[in-house]
């Protein structure tokens, strides 16, 4: 998983270029802006570049505003309203997956089984005015939420997360060395034994994220405000 900064930084560079050719002109400052809104935000930039890289309607249009319908275990189902209309995205620190306008709802039964709704119908039903849905606020605002992998609290991390507590030795899951003595060797470069230690991690109980897990600066900096 790399979820460096300058990556998130040459992300945006990125949109920045895709929305000079697909964002009316008239558009392209606030376009803009909210990208800037969510900047160190790598599931709202997964989206944007997504959006601009691949306009749904093959046209010139801008994101306005991003909700939040439902999240789940890292996974972020979200509305974009554009100057057209609202679309419906999948998105998590490492990818966005584009699901179609709102008003079509998800086709998708495994998107819907994963985030829990019924049908299709069950899911326009309670969809029809996204205004009813709270303003996508940037992960790192929120305590609730891992930092790096974006799960909630009493969620397990997505494996790799560099926040994850090693459940034998209570140390930094990817940096201790319980992985090589779990599997009783040096290196860890088959898939299989990848697999291998996140059974071992399930037996023996993985540590799901809360927020003292957070690096201690955020903290800081909220109780200074
Ligand atoms: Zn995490
Ligand atoms: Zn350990």
């Amino acid at each position: 998983m790399d979820l460096e900064n300058k990556t998130v930084s040459a992300m945006q560079a990125e949109i920045e270029l895709l929305m000079d050719y697909g964002v009316p002109k008239e558009h392209r400052d606030a376009a803009g802006q909210l990208v800037g809104k969510y900047a160190a935000d790598p599931i709202a930039l997964n989206l944007f570049h997504e959006f601009y890289s691949y306009l749904p309607e093959a046209m010139e249009d801008a994101v306005r505003i991003l909700r939040l319908l439902a999240r789940r275990q890292g996974v972020y189902l979200l509305c974009a309203s554009t100057l057209a209309t609202d679309y419906l995205y999948a998105a998590s620190v490492e990818n966005a997956v584009f699901l179609g306008p709102l008003t079509q709802g998800i086709w998708d039964d495994e998107v819907l089984d994963y985030f829990g709704f019924a049908s299709r119908d069950d899911f326009i039903a309670g969809h029809r005015d996204p205004a009813l849905f709270p303003v996508y606020v940037p992960t790192a605002l929120d305590p609730e939420l891992c930092l790096f992998c974006a799960v909630a609290s009493g969620e397990c991390h997505i494996f790799g997360c560099p926040a994850e507590v090693c459940p034998w030795c209570g140390g930094q899951l990817t940096r201790c060395n319980c992985r090589f003595s779990q599997l009783d060797q040096w290196q860890l470069d088959r898939e299989g034994q990848v697999d291998t230690l996140l059974t071992r991690l399930i037996e023996k109980g993985r540590i799901p994220y809360e927020p003292c897990q957070r690096p201690t600066y955020p903290t800081l900096d909220e109780e200074g405000e």
